[in-house]
């Protein structure tokens, strides 16, 4: 039986996108999923160095505001020539206007700066650090990754962020010219899902309730 403790969770964000995704993936189970911004918590600065420590310190600070548990989310993309940035900072990146074709742009420019054309020397990856907290400190953390190669031109209209520079290994279509669900999406055969997000979820889902 799955942990009644989980009957209601905070989804730590304040990100329409994240939310409405972390709600597919938990209404299989169950779950009912509040989120930090409707609850009105404040969100709490990013200062962790890692994925891992600012998703937990995301979900620890909806957990202590709200006395229920609380997932977290905190991603990003890696490109490997540029020693791992964007990285952690992907968001600020694009600044406040978000303006993700700027950062690819930026990206762009360090790699031809840097001679990149060969897709070898274009690797890059995207990571997707999931936390939960409970409210007595209970963690449960996880980490799901996808690989794959930066393209110039970006391609497609589709998600979101760095997706049309990103093709993932295995492809030959970008994140964004993929549907959500082709990105997102976790398999009905119980096979892996493809996005850093839904590899990391089927992880934690796992741990949580016995399967995806
Ligand atoms: P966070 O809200 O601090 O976790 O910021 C995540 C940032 O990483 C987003 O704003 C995007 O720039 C980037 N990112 C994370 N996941 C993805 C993805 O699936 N596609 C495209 N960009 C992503």
């Amino acid at each position: 039986m799955r942990d009644p403790s989980l009957d209601r969770l905070v989804i730590a964000t304040h990100n329409a996108g994240k939310l409405a995704e972390f709600r597919e993936l938990l209404r299989p189970h169950g779950v009912t999923v509040l989120s930090a911004g409707e609850l009105g918590l404040p969100e709490p600065e990013e200062t962790g160095t890692s994925f891992a420590a600012n998703a937990r310190l995301k979900a620890e600070a909806a957990a202590r505001g709200t006395g229920l548990p609380a997932l977290a989310d905190d991603s990003g993309l890696c490109v490997a020539a540029l020693d791992g940035a964007p990285g952690i900072y992907s968001a600020r990146w694009a600044g406040p206007d978000k303006d993700f074709a700027g950062a690819m742009a930026r990206i762009e420019a360090l790699l031809a700066e840097r001679g990149a054309a060969a897709p070898d020397a274009r690797r890059a990856h995207f990571i997707a650090a999931l936390a939960l907290v409970w409210p007595d400190g209970r963690v449960e953390a996880v980490e799901g990754r996808v690989d794959g190669v930066m393209v110039h031109p970006p391609r497609g209209r589709q998600g979101f962020g760095y997706d049309p520079a990103f093709l993932p290994d295995g492809h030959d279509r970008t994140f964004g010219e993929m549907s959500s669900d082709e990105k997102h999406g976790i398999p009905a055969d119980g096979g892996e899902g493809l996005s850093h997000r839904a590899r990391a979820f089927q992880q934690l889902a796992a741990r949580l309730f016995g399967a995806a």
